[in-house]
């Protein structure tokens, strides 16, 4: 149950059940000096969520399961399939001043690089910075010359979890991933085809989305 914020009541049950269990209603009731119909709509939250677990006439246990551990359950049930967005994708003949203006026009600070039209590079702010103040040629050098190239992306599938995507960006320090479909070609070597890409907005996003109960 994602969401769940516990009562200071419910907090003083868990107490209860842990140091206790099992522990029946009518003790816990006791200890909280209420009666067993005030705790119930507790004890039914506690139960329905997961928190405690009740058997008949023996009482309530702790599971040892949180609220934390229900949203981190509910993270990795979400696939990057289901929140990836558009990847902005240029050429590797482009030119680096066409990619810098279509970093500009589209609002993104990563460029995925293709050549016939499979994953080749990656281009980021900091690639046309560092190319810029080393005075290269904007606009005869093609992108490829600046470009984070293959085998050195780092990747995502649409198969795999939004939190191992997530913490793919925080290991390598980078902001963005691009999602790929494994393709084999005729001469038998690999070859990846961009379907998406997962920023580190896509991550706050979820967050937000998560933290609002959406
Ligand atoms: P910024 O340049 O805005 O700091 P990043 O931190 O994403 O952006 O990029 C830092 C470096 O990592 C750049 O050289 C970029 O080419 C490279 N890079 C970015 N994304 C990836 C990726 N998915 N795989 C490999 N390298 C990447």
């Amino acid at each position: 149950m994602i969401g769940i914020q516990l009562s200071e009541r419910q907090e003083k049950i868990i107490d209860i059940v842990k140091s206790s269990q099992p522990i029946t209603s009518e003790k816990i009731a006791n200890r909280l000096k209420l009666t067993r119909a005030t705790l119930r709509p507790d004890l039914a939250i506690l139960t329905m969520s997961g928190i405690l677990d009740a058997r008949p006439k023996v009482g309530y246990f702790y599971t040892g399961k949180t609220t934390f551990g229900f949203i981190s359950e509910k993270i990795k049930e979400i696939k990057v399939a289901d929140r990836k967005s558009v990847p902005i994708i240029v050429d590797e003949q482009t030119s680096i001043y066409d990619g810098i203006v279509t970093m500009f026009l589209e609002d993104t600070s990563t460029i995925f690089v293709t050549s016939n039209g499979f994953l080749s590079g990656v281009v980021s702010r900091k690639d046309f910075l560092k190319n810029a103040i080393g005075g290269i040629n904007l606009n005869n050098a093609p992108i490829a010359v600046i470009m984070t190239r293959m085998p050195n992306i780092i990747m995502t599938t649409p198969e795999e979890s939004i939190l191992d995507a997530a913490i793919k960006l925080i290991d390598h320090e980078i902001d963005s991933l691009p999602v790929v479909q494994e393709v084999e070609l005729e001469n038998g070597s690999k070859a990846y085809e961009l379907v998406g890409r997962v920023t580190k907005t896509t991550i706050t996003r979820l967050f937000v989305e998560l933290g609002n109960n959406e």
